[in-house]
């Protein structure tokens, strides 16, 4: 037995790095730089890619245009240059009393990259040159003296920070695994990982950093994949059920008077997808449990209507209703489009926004307290703690994506335990809507409202401004009204006049647009202001708005089927499909025309995929896949840790099966309570119970 002072050095997953064999307190301080602090840290720093090698051989078995790898030590490096400006640099590899030799041509740096003495691993494909093995322009790894052998195909390629090398990272990395793998234990019951077919824990972990081959890199990071995957759906899994579990909400049933009733006062027909996703709405409504759904679908599909059934099916159970939305120009919209639906009626309506006084405040609050008022809408002014609800049973989130999920909590708290249902502005990708939303069920609107005009969409060049100023004067003179959309609202000292709302707005009352009624709408406006131009916009007084993106929300003008885009190249996909939502609402067909400067890669695929489709499906998609993984619709704002492994594009099936899996399993051991599960119930919880809300399971 040692003595307990000793017992330091015994191997532990938290042992620190500086501790570890072959690193020290100054690698200690790189490693830290890549968040790696523990034994564990590294166990789990997954390489970000692998170089292919082939075989490790020697250099007698070498054979023709096969891709191998010999490994050996530098004897020699000659480099040769010509007149022309032409270069050789070769590079004489020893193994025991074998050679290859590597060449470059025309790379003069590499005469500069290697050591005599230094040991490397050159791969490529070799061809004998007057009876001497040769490679021609290989890839080369650099193997610390005292690197084992690898008998594999796969390189590990590690992140690296500057100060620390390929080899050396991979050494540290090999190490910790021969003296701290064992340590771990595995996640997963024996059973479920035989039912699902996961390789256990330390071969994975083996193979993962030291693929044998292809194969088992895939089985590998199979395992890896499915256990964040499934991680994140447990969290999300246990945070449904607890909400449906403790929480009860008063049964508001859609009875056939009452579905005729509102029904009566629709001002059209419904789509199918409307009627579905009523259906789908009433059902929860009618269930004490909670109903807790999103509700998306393409900008002017009509959501809503939805949302007025639903809130007027509260009222119909004397229940009040809530509607928040992200800003007050949206807020008093709906205001404006519930009290058209409901002239006449004894239902009452108030707003709860920014830009009341004082007193107009106060009182609307006592009556919202005292259940004076049946709806609500607002901002959010609406989440602020001195709201009190006398029964609040329904709340109905517009535009969810403009605010944070901890917003989202808020709001629900406010009065027991209303029934619940968010609304986005533009279709979500599935796989995002299963991991951002995999605690909400989810309504769908794909089809649009019938007599929809084509939507034409430009990209115009700076020589076609005249012409589209041309037609959209023609366009106006017809009748029609008009948006000019700019980043900014005043423009930056770098910047020309199109970048900015108010320069803009000049240039165009004295320029192109001369002739016509203009208005100015942004966010600095005050709420009166905005107010009298947003009426005057939708009277026809005004002819064409000039604006921030403050109209990308919501604003509902039918009329209006001109819009202009400024510096489009600075606007998101989602974004600019929302601007141009504007204009195709009505019997017209709408027209967009983007202007871009400067544009980068990938603000060219942007607007390429504007001009392709108007589809808010496909176009989710595509903003999905340009993002990338690592950019899971700004996991940061939502609050969710990134996810390490998985791609939510690659392993899309491998989610599916993780919802189901997770759902599966907290139906039959909510909590996850029980010695079998506790590993997992711990993992969950550190990695999600902050973001979640999860506090204390079990
Ligand atoms: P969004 O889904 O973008 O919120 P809205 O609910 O604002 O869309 O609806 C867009 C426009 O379509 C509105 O002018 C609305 O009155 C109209 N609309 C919605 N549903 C129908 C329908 N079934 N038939 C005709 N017009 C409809
Ligand atoms: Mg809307």
């Amino acid at each position: 037995m040692s003595a307990p002072g000793k017992t330091a050095s015994a191997p532990s997953l938290t042992t620190p790095v500086q501790f570890l064999k072959g690193v020290g307190p100054q690698r200690a301080e790189l490693l830290d730089r890549l968040g790696l602090h523990t034994a564990a840290d590294l166990l789990f720093f997954f390489p970000r890619s692998y170089q292919e090698s082939g075989q490790v051989h020697s250099i007698d078995d070498l054979a023709e245009d096969k891709l191998l790898s010999v490994r050996g030590t530098i004897e020699e490096i000659d480099a040769r240059g010509s007149a022309e400006g032409r270069s050789m640099v070769g590079v004489l590899l020893k193994q025991g009393d074998l050679y290859l030799r590597a060449v470059w041509f025309n790379q003069p740096h590499m005469r500069n990259a290697f050591k005599r003495g230094q040991q490397v691993l050159f791969s490529g494909k070799a061809k004998l040159n007057g009876g001497r093995w040769e490679m021609v322009h290989p890839q080369v790894q650099e193997i610390a003296p005292d690197e084992p052998d690898s008998k594999s195909e796969l390189l590990p390629i590690y992140p690296l920070t500057e100060g620390l090398k390929q080899h050396q990272i991979r050494s540290i990395v090999r190490r910790t695994l021969d003296d701290h793998a064992a340590l771990l234990e595995e996640t997963f019951p024996t059973e479920f990982l035989g039912q699902h077919e996961l390789w256990p824990i330390h071969r994975a972990l083996e193979q993962i950093h030291f693929p044998k081959d292809e194969a088992s890199l895939e089985a590998a990071r199979g395992r890896f994949v499915y256990q964040e995957l499934f991680v994140l759906q447990l969290a999300l899994a246990i945070k449904r059920q607890r909400q449906r579990a403790g929480a009860e909400a008063p049964k508001l049933p859609a009875t056939q008077k009452i579905h005729a009733r509102i029904m009566a006062r629709m001002p059209f027909e419904l789509t199918a997808g409307q009627q579905q996703a009523i259906r789908e709405v009433s059902a929860d409504m009618a269930a004490s449990v909670p109903m807790n759904r999103l509700l998306h679908g393409d900008v002017g599909s009509g959501k809503t209507i939805v949302a007025v059934y639903a809130m007027l099916l509260a009222v119909a159970h004397g229940q009040q209703a809530a509607l928040m939305a992200p800003t007050e120009l949206l807020a008093r919209q709906h205001m404006l489009t519930l009290g058209e639906l409901l002239r006449a009626s004894r239902v009452r309506i108030a707003l709860l926004a920014g830009g009341q006084t004082a007193a107009q405040r106060r009182e609307t609050l006592s009556s919202i307290a005292a259940g004076e008022v049946d709806v609500v809408m607002g901002t959010h002014a609406l989440i602020q703690s001195e709201v009190e609800f006398a029964r609040l049973g329904l709340v109905i989130i517009d535009e969810q994506h403009k605010f944070g999920v901890q917003q989202r909590a808020k709001l629900r708290s406010a009065g027991g335990d209303p029934h619940y249902l968010v609304m986005t502005a533009t279709p979500i990708p599935r796989t995002v809507t299963m991991t951002l939303f995999g605690d909400l069920d989810i309504s769908t609107l794909r089809d649009h409202p019938p007599g929809r005009q084509k939507l034409h969409t430009y990209l115009a060049a700076p020589h076609q401004r005249e012409k589209w100023w041309k037609f959209f004067c023609d366009k106006l003179r017809e009748g029609r009204q008009g948006f000019v959309v700019a980043p900014l609202i005043e423009m930056r000292d770098d910047d020309d006049h199109t970048a900015g709302a108010e320069s803009l707005f000049e240039s165009l009352a004295n320029g192109p647009l001369e002739a016509f009624r203009l208005g100015l709408i942004h966010g600095r406006l005050k709420t009166a202001e905005k107010e009298a131009v947003m009426h005057d916009f939708r009277e026809g007084k005004i002819q064409v708005l000039v604006a921030t993106s403050v109209i990308e929300v919501g604003i509902d003008v039918p009329n209006a089927t001109l819009i202009a885009i400024e510096r489009a190249e600075q606007f998101g996909l989602a974004q600019l499909h929302q601007l141009r939502g504007r204009v195709s609402r009505g019997q017209h067909p709408g027209y967009c025309c983007m202007f871009a400067e400067a544009t980068t890669e990938q603000s060219q695929k942007r607007l390429q995929a504007l001009l392709d489709s108007t589809d808010g499906f496909h176009l989710a998609e595509v903003d999905f896949a340009l993002r990338g993984p690592g950019d899971l619709f700004g996991t940061k704002q939502h609050g969710l840790p990134p996810l390490r492994i998985a791609d939510l594009q690659r392993d899309r099936a491998v989610l599916e099966q993780a919802r189901d899996d997770a759902r599966q399993l907290v139906a039959g051991h909510p909590d996850l309570t029980g010695d079998a599960w506790a590993r997992l119930r711990k993992m969950v919880l550190s990695r999600y119970g902050a973001a979640l809300e999860l506090g204390d399971v079990g």
